[in-house]
């Protein structure tokens, strides 16, 4: 994520604010632009503009009435939502007590997700005008919320993601985590991983790049529901971390190709949050520079994939020695295998590629 500043104080700000801590300037993100900016809000109270910018843009509705999003749309448009909000097709029931805080907490994990697909120069458009678009369903389980067949389940459909609002409840994720005994289970997580899902059926279902997921991942077209009970049943084999970002990946060549996408992107987006704030990882205690500067990396850029690994590796080890000191559990419970690395590179080569 990039590091943004206060265009009117030099404040830094997180990327979910809608407020300036420091000027009270009331901020705005521009889908536009991937910038988040303090705005002036014209006479007449119908626009706001970017202090010292020219171009009007509206708060997208979500924004202005809900505060579950902080983006803007431009004045020219027609639209009355924000991008990331014009994916939604269904939203939580807001007469129900909570569920406003839940959303809340969806949107800003989803509106990360968007950064990253646009950054990557990804193709982000709503479902609703486009037949090969992306949607978004926040469902609730119905009651009685223990019967397993009024379970909303997480997953990817032919464009449209659905995710159960209980994940946006930490007690109730934690819980699952356990349960599935996880290492790693975040909404941020979900989002990328089912995102993976949809760009598996726009960038290599119909594509010449499906010889070489096939060669890389394995078959699709084994039985999806077959494999994923043995999953469930039997485990992982013993050896999956040798090919593979996660256990949950040995268990279809989907799940393999969406846990290493969500991987590929918790990477760039989290290289470049270090990047933007210029540190200079070096973890043998100055023996062996970093062979790369990291000052003018773009890790949402185009370029080989190595130097992207190269940075990653020895941030993970400070990330999570950081944690560690914290009293927290590892920011990044995972291990890189050579297989698994490759897998990344595939992912790299196929957004970047042309
Ligand atoms: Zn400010
Ligand atoms: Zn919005
Ligand atoms: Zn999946």
């Amino acid at each position: 994520m990039k590091l943004f500043s206060c265009n009117q104080c030099r404040n830094l700000l997180y990327f979910e604010n809608t407020r300036c801590t420091a000027c009270a300037a009331v901020l705005g993100f521009l889908p536009d632009q991937l910038d988040l900016v303090a705005l002036r809000q014209s006479s007449d109270k119908r626009t706001w503009y970017p202090i010292g910018g020219q171009s009007a843009y509206r708060m997208c509705v979500n924004y202005a009435q809900h505060q579950v999003c902080n983006w803007m749309v431009e004045d020219s448009s027609d639209q009355e939502y924000c991008l990331a909000c014009r994916l939604n097709q269904t939203i939580p029931d807001l007469s129900v007590s909570g569920n406003l805080l839940l959303w809340q907490r969806l949107e800003t994990e989803k509106r990360r997700l968007v950064y990253s697909l646009l950054q990557l120069g990804l193709p982000v458009e709503p479902k609703n005008s486009s037949g090969q678009g992306l949607a978004f369903d926040f469902l609730a389980d119905t009651a009685p919320s223990f019967s397993e067949l009024n379970k909303v389940r997480t997953g990817h459909s032919d464009g449209l993601i659905t995710l159960n609002i209980a994940e946006a409840d930490d007690a109730e994720r934690e819980r699952m985590r356990e349960q599935m005994a996880e290492p790693y289970r975040t909404i941020l997580g979900h989002f990328r991983h089912e995102s993976g899902h949809y760009y598996w059926d726009r960038l290599i279902r119909d594509s010449q790049h499906l010889r070489a997921f096939r060669g890389l991942f394995g078959d699709e077209r084994l039985d999806y529901q077959q494999a994923l009970q043995n999953h469930y049943r039997q485990g992982p084999p013993e050896d999956w971390q040798q090919r593979h970002v996660s256990a949950y990946a040995s268990s279809h060549a989907w799940e393999d190709w969406a846990e290493t996408w969500a991987h590929y992107l918790h990477m760039v987006d989290t290289l470049e949050t270090a990047q933007q704030f210029g540190m200079r990882i070096d973890p043998q205690q100055g023996r062996s520079p970093p062979a790369r500067d990291m000052q003018n990396f773009n890790a949402y850029g185009q370029g080989p994939f190595e130097p992207l690994i190269e940075h990653w590796l020895p941030l993970t080890y400070a990330l999570n020695s950081l944690n560690r000191s914290m009293g927290h559990a590892h920011a990044y419970p995972f291990y890189l295998s050579g297989g698994a690395m490759q897998k990344l590179g595939f992912v790299h080569q196929l957004v970047h590629g042309p």
